[in-house]
């Protein structure tokens, strides 16, 4: 991915965060769930939906917290050592809120 043709953070972001509403907001639903499918010869297309992941559901919060702190004008600053996040692990993960550094050392499985 080149770099420099990246869109901005927010763009990125809002993308993100609307797939993961939708993911939460499907996955929610508590039994099936009837979509109604424009264009289908009978109506509706009915959808199994499972449990929402704590995974799905942190990533989800990621996202929105990140916009939120691009509102505050924190974005892209380390929580840990708060210099600013290396350019190439925004690209990677627009949500991130630890430079590689500190990342490395917190967040490894
Ligand atoms: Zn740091």
């Amino acid at each position: 991915m080149p770099l420099r043709s990246a869109p901005s953070p927010r763009k990125r972001l809002l993308v993100h965060l609307s797939q993961a509403v939708e993911t939460l907001g499907l996955r929610r639903a508590p039994s099936t769930h009837v979509v109604p499918f424009a264009g289908a010869l009978h109506g509706n297309v009915k959808v199994q939906f499972f449990e929402v992941t704590p995974r799905e559901f942190g990533h989800f919060e990621n996202v929105s917290n990140a916009l939120s702190r691009l509102d505050q004008g924190t974005y892209g600053r380390c929580e840990c050592c708060n210099r600013r996040i290396e350019a190439d692990v925004l690209i990677e993960a627009p949500w991130a809120t630890l430079c590689r550094d500190c990342g490395h050392q917190g967040s490894q499985p």
